[in-house]
């Protein structure tokens, strides 16, 4: 494109809520034929709330509550704010030897027992558990379930309500009308959730499970084949932002891990300024041909 174009074409981004940090990245974004998306955050509203707890073990439902929020107090993960207004406005216990896996949970020590929360192989990932089955789906598209274990047995679920973005479905379907040949969910949730969600937004090719590297792993795999657009919102998806074609982040709430890596950052709080940002980026490359 010509530099006028360019600056017309960032401005215009600029505009529908998407910060352009160089030209380059309106290129690769005019180019791309697939675009992979992260579920939490991006195709979900991105603040859960918790809806029911489901206990396993001996632990109370206000221990589940208070243990799951003591160990979530510091993260930044979308389901670390659910769990902490879940817990009610007593003090929470002081956790110690607090750890977060992307993608996966985070686990410290309270008040002497080792707590996590995240997916069910996290929570019990020694095997000192066989565990429970998966508590009975609920049908509605974006609910999802965080574990807890306590010294590696699974003590409760608690549901999270994350709706689908209403805009979601019709953001993907003019992405498809625009030149994008396949949109493909990356997600480090369950296989069940995912799909789910997949369904009610337009999307056919789910991968699910995805630590970090396996989203890089899934965004490699299809720009082997053609130029690729990964979006997402969350530290976890750092690495997979930077090494797709174009990286974009949803950005409404600073995750800075991901708005770094990105070339675009969606500012907006809304999954429709990425087909806005894709139309004027073919719009100011057409330009200069
Ligand atoms: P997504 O790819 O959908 O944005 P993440 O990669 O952030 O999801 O997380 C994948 C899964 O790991 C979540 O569905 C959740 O089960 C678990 N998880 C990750 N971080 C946390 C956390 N801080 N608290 C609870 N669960 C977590
Ligand atoms: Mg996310």
């Amino acid at each position: 494109a010509t530099p006028i174009a360019m600056v017309s074409g960032i401005s215009r981004s600029a505009r529908s809520g998407v910060i352009v940090k160089d030209g380059r990245g309106l290129e690769a974004l005019a180019r791309v034929r697939t675009v992979c998306v992260d579920k939490t955050g991006t195709l979900t509203a991105g603040h859960p709330e918790v809806v029911d707890v489901t206990l396993f073990g001996e632990v109370s439902e206000a221990d589940v509550r208070s243990l799951a929020a003591a160990v979530e107090q510091l993260s930044a993960h979308p389901f670390a704010a659910a769990m902490v207004a879940a817990a009610g406005s007593a003090p929470l216990p002081v956790p110690t030897q607090v750890e977060e896996v992307a993608g996966e949970g985070v686990r410290g020590r309270v008040e002497g027992r080792v707590v996590a929360v995240g997916t069910r192989a996290f929570v019990s990932a020694n095997g000192a558990s066989v565990g429970p089955a998966d508590p009975v789906a609920t049908g509605v598209p974006g609910d999802t379930v965080a574990w807890v274990g306590v010294e590696g047995q699974v003590v409760a679920a608690m549901r999270l309500r994350d709706p689908v973005r209403p805009e979601a479905r019709r953001t993907v379907q003019r992405l498809n009308r625009a030149g994008v040949a396949r949109t493909v969910l990356v997600t480090g949730d369950s296989l069940d959730v995912a799909t789910g969600v997949a369904d009610a937004v337009g999307i056919t090719r789910v991968h699910a499970g995805c630590t970090p590297a396996g989203k890089v792993a899934r965004v490699a795999e299809e720009q082997s084949t053609q130029p690729t657009a990964m979006v997402g919102d969350g530290v976890n998806d750092a690495p997979s932002l930077a090494a797709a074609d174009v990286g974009i982040a949803m950005g409404a709430r600073g995750a800075t891990a991901s708005s770094e890596a990105a070339d675009l950052v969606i500012t907006a709080d809304r999954i429709d300024a990425l087909a806005d940002v894709h139309h004027i980026a073919r719009d100011t490359i057409r330009i200069a041909r």
